[in-house]
């Protein structure tokens, strides 16, 4: 018979590991399970990305978090993450991943691509960022089309369409366009995003302003092909030539482990998981939900700031619930 976890937090994010101190805190026999590195998310995230948040505003247990700028690049995110682990001796199994969750009555079952495992309650903190969102056009799977942008080097003196109108894809072709790439953008609506970062969105305004990157407003990519792409724009189709497509097409939380486990979803198109927002327990006992799951497809609503609390809240809801 294989040991009873107190705990089991699926997702070795910033949330997860946040949980994880907290399990700690409060004496709780815990264990994160990781399908990749320490903080996956952010290691997948764009090699030269600063942060929006600054870093006083990403500190989690007290520990400081330094930058040399105010606000952090993901270098020193991925570091003080490091940092977290190592200081906290937190207990993480990575490159485990978490494949069926079994709701048994008296415990859960957890498979894994290495093992089982069985707890008392369940932590769901897995985060948004493996799933993109689908263009579904033809010739997207195409190996030219990109759904994660890392670094502009592949792309100098490259025919390159950057999709979407939100941070990644204008990080991603301010970066390509300054590296020599030539940039065209598509857009949904008549501008880049409002939220995108302040001190970005003139920056790209002016690119487009002075047609140094060519963007198609209120368009969208209608066919891919190997050497070019055509984009539905208000004045009709229009075949541009192209060496890459980076589809920054924004991602969504994988929905099949909430499924397996009974967690519903909101009917509108938020598809929201159904939890308290006082201990952040779902519609299923003993299942809690923590970070950026909690948005559901409006992946903007959590991030790491707004979500550090929700470790706290949930396992002093565990540990009162297990003592009695
Ligand atoms: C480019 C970018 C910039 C951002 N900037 C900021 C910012 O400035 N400030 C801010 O507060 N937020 C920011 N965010 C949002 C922030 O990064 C996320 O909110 C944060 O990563 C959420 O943490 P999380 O722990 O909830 O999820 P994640 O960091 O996504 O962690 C989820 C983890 O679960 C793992 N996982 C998934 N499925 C499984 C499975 N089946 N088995 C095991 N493990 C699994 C994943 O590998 C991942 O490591 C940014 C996001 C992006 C994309």
């Amino acid at each position: 018979m294989e040991k009873l976890f107190d705990v089991l937090i699926i997702g070795g994010g910033p949330i997860g590991l946040a949980c994880g101190v907290e399990a700690q805190k409060q004496g709780l026999d815990y264990l994160i399970l990781e399908k990749g590195a320490l903080t996956n998310s952010i290691y997948n995230y764009p090699v030269n990305m600063t942060f929006f948040s600054t870093s006083d505003r990403l500190e989690m247990a007290g520990i400081p978090f330094m930058s040399i700028g105010n606000k952090p690049t993901r270098t020193e995110a991925l570091e003080y993450y490091r940092r977290i682990y190592f200081y906290f001796k937190l207990k993480v199994n990575l490159y485990e991943a978490v494949q069926t969750l079994e709701n048994k009555g008296d415990f859960f079952q957890v498979s894994t691509s290495k093992g089982i495992y069985r707890s008392k309650k369940i932590v769901l903190a897995t985060g948004f960022y493996d799933l993109p969102n689908l263009m579904n056009v033809p010739g997207e799977e195409l190996p030219k089309v990109l759904h994660y942008y890392k670094e502009p080097w592949p792309f100098i003196a490259q025919k390159v369409l950057v999709v979407g109108g939100a941070n990644s894809a204008v990080d991603a072709a301010l970066e390509t366009w300054r590296k020599g790439a030539e940039v065209s953008m598509v857009l949904l609506e008549d501008e880049v995003d409002e939220n995108v970062k302040y001190w970005v969105r003139p920056d790209i305004m002016n690119r487009i302003k002075e047609g140094s990157i060519k963007a198609f407003t209120r368009s969208r990519v209608k066919e891919i092909k190997p050497n070019e792409v055509t984009i539905s724009t208000p004045e009709g189709d229009v075949t541009i030539d192209n060496d890459w497509v980076l589809a920054m097409t924004g991602y969504k939380p994988n929905f099949a482990l909430l499924n397996q486990l009974g967690v519903e979803l909101s009917l509108d198109e938020k598809r929201q998981p159904c939890y308290d927002q006082a201990n952040q327990e779902s519609n299923v006992p003993g299942v809690y939900l923590a970070g950026v799951v909690c948005g559901g497809l409006n992946t903007r609503e959590f991030f790491i700031e707004n979500s550090l609390v929700h470790a706290e809240s949930i396992m002093k809801d565990i540990a009162n619930k297990l003592k009695s």
